[in-house]
């Protein structure tokens, strides 16, 4: 039951159903699909899965199942270090001495890579993969398997995980955004690819962008300079992250602006009205300002000195 939880797929499901009902599952899985694809959604039930004691794997019911999908297991390790493009070569060795000692409480002990590998890591891991213990799980991720040494692919068993059609698309995100009006929800399903999580982030980002956002679309509209300039004065003396979460969906309407401009749906008319005022240069010179505006708020510009520079910079 638990891998309904995952949207579409039905072939990858239905394997996996297969195998774990006749207890013959991998040591090793490659998940392979793009950015919202559910890759990580897949990894959690799969854990719990594997270390599920109930009769239909994940039952999501157990205390197996729930110290998984809360992240609390002791036996289903993550291993990844987001201050870095690769897993560092240290992680996978460590990973690796770790795999030996035998697991605290479940039937398994999973290494989940949710972080691309570079060629030492793989090198690394296959060391391991060539040994495995008889309780090791180990799980990547990834959006290219092309990217890994085929001798590593090899030894996996690949799910790969495909676009959903644009009716189931629609049922999940009616359901967890009631509230999004007709044009952003078909703008979303249309640009996601057929990704939930591509279309949800679209969706969130703007039901939960600052209130700023309309005044600053009017004020490049008209074009009135007064009004941007009144717009940025009482920023000046907003937080850092205030101020770099705004200029953020600033630059999210700009980038709106020029994908309804490249005839692409969009999310919000207010991106029509900016990209009826302003030529494509005008767009991504403003796109250009508002990305060094938001590295200095980030940086060690003050706030009052970015809306400052930012009134000037975007003045026309
Ligand atoms: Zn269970």
């Amino acid at each position: 039951m638990g891998f309904e939880s995952l949207l579409g797929n039905d072939q990858v499901k239905e394997n996996l159903r297969n195998t774990l009902s006749q207890d013959r599952a991998s040591h090793f899985y490659l998940i392979s699909g793009a950015p919202g694809s559910g890759r990580h959604t897949l990894a959690r039930l799969l854990c719990a899965a594997l270390q599920c004691q109930g009769e239909d794997k994940p039952c999501m019911a157990c205390q197996q199942c729930r110290k998984v999908l809360s992240g609390t297991h002791p036996d289903v390790i993550t291993v990844e270090d987001s201050q870095h493009v690769t897993v560092p070569i240290k992680l996978v060795r460590q990973a690796q001495a770790d795999a030996y000692v035998k697991p605290n409480e479940g039937k398994r002990k999973i290494y989940v890579f949710p972080q691309e590998l570079g060629l030492p890591g793989q090198n690394a891991l296959l060391k391991i993969l060539e040994e495995p213990p008889a309780y090791g799980g180990f799980l990547l991720l990834t959006d290219n398997p092309e990217k890994l040494l085929p001798t590593l692919r090899s030894r996996c068993v690949h799910l790969r995980l495909q676009a959903l059609k644009p009716l189931q698309l629609r049922q999940a995100l009616t359901s967890a955004f009631p509230k999004a009006d007709p044009q952003a929800m078909e703008a979303a399903i249309s640009r996601s690819g057929g990704y939930l999580g591509q279309a949800q982030a679209m969706l969130r980002a703007k039901s939960q962008r600052c209130p700023e956002t309309e005044a600053f679309a009017a004020a490049l509209a008209a074009p009135n300079p007064m009004a941007l300039l009144a717009l940025l004065a009482p920023m000046e003396k907003w937080k850092r992250e205030r101020l770099s979460d705004c200029l953020q969906d600033f630059l999210r309407l700009i980038q709106e602006a020029m994908v309804f401009r490249a005839g692409l749906p969009v999310l919000d008319p207010i991106a029509q009205t900016v990209a009826a005022a302003r030529n494509p240069g005008e767009l991504m010179a403003m796109a250009q300002t508002l990305k060094k505006a938001i590295a200095y708020t980030q940086g060690n510009v003050s706030p009052a000195a970015v809306c400052g520079w930012l009134g000037w910079a975007l003045r026309s």
